[in-house]
């Protein structure tokens, strides 16, 4: 089974395919031992022959699974291709790394994890875990453990989130400075919204 980014395409591979330049890097996926073995038994080499594109491992609320990835060789907005993270993202899945990302999340678990933490106070590792037994219930340990590219990617998601929330997502005229995410509080003075200065400078000195 392969994926094929982008939606463009209607889920047919992209016909600028030979304008791809395959990603070196991505022939190991995150430099874990078990994907070796995992290739093996799924006869990945075989099913890759004449293959034009990458590997990545995605994580699901379905389990973690290996999937080919054919990029959209497509030219984008400034005539240049348009970077895999930035396709993986436009198909809401949060990629690992920028640079030839291997590992990928889909924005669904990073939501299903947000809201299992809170509920559930699930934590992070035995809901990894609980992935991987659905993945390989048998023998869950078989299936990589991505705890670590986990963490980093649902504290940057959930950043991102934040500035959404907030409103400075897309506010790059003024650069951001602390204090930006705290919500406005119409019970605390502010000067020229709540109060005036004169009235400020009375109850300062009464
Ligand atoms: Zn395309
Ligand atoms: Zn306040």
């Amino acid at each position: 089974m392969a994926i094929n980014l982008q939606d463009f395409h209607r889920g047919d591979p992209c016909p600028l395919l030979s304008n791809y330049m395959p990603n070196s890097a991505s022939q190991t996926v995150d430099g874990d031992s078990d994907a070796s073995m995992e290739d093996q038994e799924n006869g990945w080499e075989d099913v890759n022959m004449g293959f034009v594109g990458d590997r990545m491992r995605f994580v699901d609320v379905t389990g973690i699974f290996l999937r080919r990835v054919r990029w959209c060789c497509c030219p984008g907005k400034d005539g240049n291709l348009v970077s895999p993270d930035l396709q993986l993202l436009d198909a809401w899945i949060y990629p690992a790394t920028s640079d030839k990302p291997t590992t990928a999340f889909t924005f669904n678990v990073l939501e299903e994890f947000a809201l299992d933490s809170l509920e559930c106070k699930t934590a992070a590792l035995t809901f990894l875990s609980k992935l991987r037994r659905m993945t390989n219930p048998m023998i869950p340990l078989s299936t990589p453990n991505v705890y670590p590219a986990f963490m980093r990617c649902y504290r940057q998601y959930q950043n991102l989130k934040n500035l959404l929330w907030a409103g400075i997502a897309h506010d790059s005229e003024h650069a951001r400075t602390s204090g930006d995410l705290v919500l406005f509080c119409v019970i605390c003075p502010q000067i020229g919204k709540n109060v005036s200065v004169e009235e400020m400078e009375a109850s300062n000195n009464p």
